[in-house]
């Protein structure tokens, strides 16, 4: 076989994908795959769908681009309408991009345009978590906690504040509510001694996605991460680009916990995997402040074009129509049982968390000690290879950022139904067993 001339991973050559229908790919070869992680949790309305195809073959038949400066073009006007509305109208403008990354980056470059706008040139940092992840692009990356991303572009990218967030299931404090009091006494001492007037923005994930397997926040640190922003005049930027769009049951994580931000990014779940759009959705005044000023000083070639938004809204109509969120709740509650019942079988299985269909599963070393794998052993390569084998693809990650441990996630489609659920826990179960018995030969008598 000729090498291939692309360069996205090091790692053994991939198999060729043939096609997919629902939550099933096919390779080349014949082998069956269920798609326990959506893709890269984007294939949010499974494979192969005939609404969404129709939807964009009849934009494709009418005009599948145009500028957004030169036209503006109907599905774009009602998608936007319809995010607003999903908002409540508490975030009333939307600007719209091809990635979450652009996403993020357009936030951020909001952010800061606003206060510069306003005559607060000062405010040009971020705050953000560490571990986390909003992107590649170099100002997303500037707010990411992830080292080996962050690694070779360190000395490049936008700087950032980058503090801790809860984690429930390592902390050694007395309970839940001193763990989130302390971290958010940290968090404040360190804006306090970076400087409060110097800050544009707080960046978060209402639930952590790849870097952290899908580590939850909770009401109590969220309502105090809004009160500190709004003390200290920064803005609250929510990354929705992998929660939002129904992921974790509600259209947007935040709505879970009634706290709301002043700019939302998303994207991957609102194109599904059939065409990149994301949105970023802001507060009106933000918006008017920086319009007014002679307009927003940022913007990409393919924002916001025809056929990207009639992709996006045929995603959210089906959404609508079919009921999917009352889906991603059952689904989630079967889903989060079978991997209990899992956690309770496996000892290496440190822990279990997740909302929705947004599952992250840790595997440890020592389930008392909480202690992780080594880092040279790559369990969670091992793990994933072995679900692959079974027909499951799931999302793994190795984390070393504050949190320690190998983990992956689990998040199908949000269209999944009961017997797939079910025949993706089967699968799993099979992997753990051979990931159990390899750890077991391993393990010196
Ligand atoms: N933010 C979050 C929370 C994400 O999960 C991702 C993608 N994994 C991004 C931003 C970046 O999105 P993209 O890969 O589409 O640029």
């Amino acid at each position: 076989m000729d090498p291939s001339p692309l360069f996205y991973q090091a790692g053994p050559a991939l198999p060729e994908v043939s096609h997919a229908q629902g939550v099933y790919l096919w390779d080349e070869n014949g082998r069956q795959y269920l798609d326990g992680c959506s893709g890269a949790i984007s294939c949010n309305l499974g494979h192969g769908r005939d609404d969404i195809r129709e939807a964009m073959l009849a934009q494709l038949d009418r005009v599948a681009f145009t500028y957004r400066t030169q036209f503006e073009n109907a599905p774009a006007v009602a998608l936007a309408k319809t995010l607003v509305g999903i908002t409540q109208h508490q975030l009333e403008k939307v600007f719209f991009v091809s990635s979450g990354s652009e996403a993020v980056e357009s936030a951020l470059k909001l952010a800061r345009q606003y206060f510069v706008v306003r005559g607060e040139p000062q405010c040009r940092r971020f705050v953000s978590l560490r571990p986390s992840y909003h992107g590649s692009t170099l100002g997303a990356l500037g707010v990411t906690g992830y080292q080996p991303l962050e690694a070779p572009f360190r000395d490049i990218a936008i700087g950032s504040l980058k503090v801790a967030g809860p984690d429930f299931y390592r902390h050694d404090d007395a309970d839940d509510n001193r763990h989130v009091a302390r971290v958010l006494a940290n968090t404040r001492a360190a804006i306090e001694a970076a400087g409060p007037d110097t800050i544009a923005a707080f960046v978060l994930e209402p639930v952590g996605g790849a870097s952290t397997g899908a580590r939850m926040l909770d009401r109590s640190y969220l309502t105090d991460i809004r009160a500190l922003c709004d003390e200290f005049g920064c803005l609250l930027i929510l990354d929705e680009v992998l929660t939002g769009i129904g992921r974790t049951g509600a259209w947007f994580a935040y709505q879970h916990y009634g706290v709301t931000p002043d700019l939302l990014s998303t994207a991957k779940g609102l194109g599904a995997g059939y065409y990149p759009v994301g949105a970023v959705l802001s507060r009106a005044d933000i918006v008017e402040t920086v319009m007014a000023s002679g307009g927003f000083q940022h913007g990409h070639t393919y924002a916001g074009n025809p056929l990207a938004c009639a992709t996006g809204l045929a995603v959210v109509e089906a959404i609508e129509r079919d009921k999917v969120l009352d889906n991603v709740v059952a689904r989630g509650r079967q889903l989060a049982a079978g991997l209990e019942a899992l956690k309770a079988r496996f000892p290496w299985i440190g822990d279990v968390r997740g909302l929705g269909l947004l599952w992250g599963v840790e595997l440890v070393a020592d389930a008392a000690t909480k202690a992780p794998f080594p880092a040279e052993q790559n369990r969670f390569a091992r793990i994933t290879a072995l679900a692959r084998e079974e027909g499951l693809l799931i999302y793994p990650r190795r984390t070393l950022d504050g949190m320690a441990g190998d983990h992956f996630l689990i998040t199908p489609p949000l269209t999944i139904d009961a017997a797939d659920t079910a025949e993706l826990l089967t699968r799993l179960e099979r992997a753990m067993q051979r990931f159990d018995r390899e750890l077991a030969a391993a393990t010196p008598m």
